[in-house]
């Protein structure tokens, strides 16, 4: 099959034409080697009506018909414009008809004794020609659409489009400069890029075009600022999109003489997108009624301030503040009043404030303000009450009068917490609080006003800290001997400096403490701090003093209780005989046996066991008799029993035998009064401890005590 030019093979329709069917049927057999369709005709009337039904791409045409004349049919094609070649076959010899023939545009004319290879090579360039002049058309009809195509897209285009040449002229921009900048493009053509460019950004777009170095058909994107025609044009910030390009049609030779490159950019204007980018910003960062900070940003700025106040030890605050019933103003005047009311609220608020604080609309009815750099924490308290005067001045709305009052709660950096989300939370808790106890005013955040277990929760913070910081102390109450009436021991007591609450005792933490564990890390601590201090007690007392600590069931289930205790001990130089751990009755509810063993462990190397608070625990006189014990304490609870006659309720005379039974030292807690002390020593109690005598003190206080006492 024959090819054409781009080399798929074609097939072709061929109309044979002869009114002779011998010379026809030869004509069909030769043709039909090409391989092409081939129909038939015997007049001039049946070629012109099948050229009026399909398209033929090649016609070989007898001129001699019965009916009209090949060369009437060929006139008949060019009044119908009919596209098809025309390849003229004929017995008649003369110049007449052949020159007819080429005239009505024949591709060629042949004389019917033609060898039939001159036939098929005459089809075949026939078929070529004609399958070059459609491929042509085609390509030409291609290009015009396109070439229309790309005007009309720049013509058309959002962005500014140009050239600039190798000295920085314009050769070319579309109309869209115009609305955007104020210039028509043939204004703009020849002059430089700078009437363009804003100043400030001159030296950048001079850089990028000229200096920077540029790879051929490598895009750079610059954004430049351009000014709009002068007087009255603005200026609109672009991006531009810039490659280089090769000058068209500048051959080799002529490339020093002539201008080499040029600059095809393409300039979106971002002055849109930038104003919706700010106003997205805008609005993800502020309250859209009052136009204030909301609680992103004001998040935001507190991060900043807490941050600036670490560095520079400054003081800062966050007030909460509520409108109180804010519900019933809204439902009483309606929505739209409502919104007015709080758009009026947060003017009054501005009008209280320093240009350095932040107020802020958090949600509904609430607002916050963050007070930054203060003097004294007293000037956030004076400005509460000022913004509480300012907003009980009456609103007035429409026609309508509206009295406002205001909860609110204030904390402070960094004496309420010093992290952004922990301020927000107490001075919340602080308004809270305000709302619940009688409205209308301020409270400063304290601890009670958080729910129980966020208080639980602050607690086992600050005690972690506590521990890291050194803020546990220990206290010592003096024991004294019931006959001689001097000191002959102590118990060791802890204490908290709380920074906020001050000096704690241990029922504020030690619950706690045990239940979360840090009871351990604490003991730990205890046991060095109490053999530190007893070192100094030795120095200055006459006799070696009892050391009493408390000792908590968990702190016995460690398998190491008995060795740290004994270490501190050792490296201090002290006697373990001069240590007693308190124990309660408790000790033996959870692992009575392990008790056991580890409290003998322990009296093996000298120290002593006393059991605490006997008689209010679940005493188990069987498992009593197992404990190694030197000592009982009579709890408090039962000294109090005692009446203003001395004579001895019956369980304090039982518990008093049972400890003559078991032959123990017997101390007598909580003392306070001359006739439980008279009683008490009568009764055979060795050993007085109690407020009658002493409060548990500092080491210090102690040190002080036992020097006095020597003199
Ligand atoms: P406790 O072992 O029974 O300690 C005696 C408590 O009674 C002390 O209270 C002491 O201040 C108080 N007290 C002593 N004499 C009088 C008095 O005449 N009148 C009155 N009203 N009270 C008196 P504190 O120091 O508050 O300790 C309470 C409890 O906390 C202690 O009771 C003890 O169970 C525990 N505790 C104290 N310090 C420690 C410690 O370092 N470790 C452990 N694990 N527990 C401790
Ligand atoms: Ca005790
Ligand atoms: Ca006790």
């Amino acid at each position: 099959m024959p090819h054409s030019p781009n080399l798929q093979p074609r097939l072709a329709r061929i109309l044979i034409v002869d009114d002779h069917p011998l010379v026809l049927a030869g004509l069909v057999t030769m043709v039909e080697l090409t391989g092409h369709q081939i129909t038939t005709a015997e007049s001039g009337l049946e070629a012109v009506r099948q050229l009026n039904d399909s398209p033929f791409d090649l016609v070989l045409l007898d001129l001699l018909l019965p009916d009209i004349s090949g060369l009437e049919v060929m006139d008949y094609l060019q009044q119908q414009h009919i596209d098809t070649t025309v390849v003229v076959i004929s017995g008649l010899s003369d110049i007449d008809h052949a020159i007819g023939a080429l005239q009505r545009g024949a591709f060629d004319f042949l004389r019917k004794s033609f060898p039939a290879a001159e036939l098929l090579k005459t089809i075949d360039h026939a078929l070529q020609r004609r399958w070059l002049v459609q491929d042509n058309q085609r390509l030409s009809a291609q290009l015009l659409t396109s070439e229309k195509v790309h005007n009309y897209l720049i013509e058309n285009s959002p962005d500014i489009i140009y050239t600039l040449n190798e000295q920085g002229l314009f050769t070319d921009v579309n109309p869209r400069v115009l609305p955007l900048l104020g210039w028509t493009a043939q204004e703009l053509i020849g002059q430089h890029y700078s009437v363009l460019i804003h100043p400030d950004d001159l030296s950048r777009a001079d850089y990028v075009l000229n200096h920077c170095e540029h790879n051929f058909q490598i895009t750079r994107l610059v954004e430049l600022h351009m000014r709009a025609r002068q007087p009255d044009g603005g200026v609109r910030l672009f991006s531009h999109e810039l490659m280089r390009v090769a000058q068209p049609g500048v051959c080799a030779d002529a490339l020093l003489t002539q201008p080499r490159w040029r600059t095809y950019g393409i300039a979106h204007d971002l002055t849109e997108r930038k104003r919706v980018d700010a106003l997205i910003s805008y609005q993800t960062t502020h309250d859209l009624l009052t136009g204030l900070p909301n609680r992103a940003l004001f998040k935001d700025r507190l991060n900043l301030t807490l941050q600036r106040a670490q560095r520079h030890g400054q003081v800062a605050a966050v007030l909460v503040l509520d409108i109180d019933r804010f519900k019933l103003i809204n439902d009483a005047l309606g929505h739209d009043l409502g919104d007015a009311l709080l758009v009026q609220i947060a003017q009054r608020l501005k009008g209280c404030l320093r240009a350095s604080d932040t107020l802020s609309r958090l949600g509904a009815d609430e607002f916050t303000i963050l007070l930054t750099d203060l003097g004294a924490p007293e000037e956030a308290a004076q400005l509460a009450e000022k913004c509480q005067a300012s907003l009980r001045q009456p609103f007035t709305l429409q026609s309508q009068v509206a009295h406002v009052s205001v909860s609110m709660g204030l904390a402070l950096y960094p004496t309420h917490g010093n992290e952004t989300e922990l301020l927000i939370q107490r001075a919340n808790a602080a308004m809270t609080h305000k709302k619940t106890h009688g409205k209308d005013g301020y409270v400063v955040f304290e601890a009670a006003m958080l729910p129980l277990d966020q208080q639980l929760m602050t607690l086992e913070h600050e005690l972690h800290e506590a521990l890291r910081q050194g803020e546990l102390e220990m206290f010592y109450q003096p024991q004294v001997d019931a006959a001689s009436q001097r000191i002959v021991g102590a118990e060791a007591l802890m204490r908290w400096n709380h920074p906020q609450r001050g000096l704690l005792s241990p029922a504020a933490f030690l619950p706690l403490a045990e239940e979360t564990g840090l009871i351990i890390p604490m003991t730990d601590w205890l046991l060095q701090a109490v053999a530190t201090d007893l070192c100094a007690f030795n120095h200055v007392s006459e006799v070696p003093l009892r050391m009493s600590i408390n000792l908590p069931p968990q702190y016995l289930d460690r398998s190491n209780f008995t060795h740290n205790l004994h270490a501190a001990l050792l490296s201090h130089g002290l006697l373990a005989a001069q240590f007693e751990v308190e124990v309660t009755e408790n000790i033996c509810i959870r692992n009575p046996l392990n008790a056991i063993e580890q409290l003998n462990a322990l009296r093996h190397t000298g120290v002593r066991v006393a059991i605490d608070d006997f008689g209010t625990g679940y005493s188990s006189l069987s498992y009593l008799q197992q404990l190694p014990l030197d000592t009982l304490k009579i709890d408090r609870s039962f000294v109090m029993t005692i009446p203003l006659s001395g004579e001895l309720p019956p369980v304090v005379l039982a518990i008093i035998s049972v400890a003559k039974g078991l032959n123990l030292h017997l101390v007598a807690e909580g003392v306070e009064t001359s006739t439980q002390l008279h009683a008490l020593a009568q009764a055979g109690c060795h050993t007085i401890q109690g407020f009658y005598f002493f409060k548990p003190m500092s080491c210090q206080a102690l040190l002080a005590q036992l020097g006095s006492g020597k003199e």
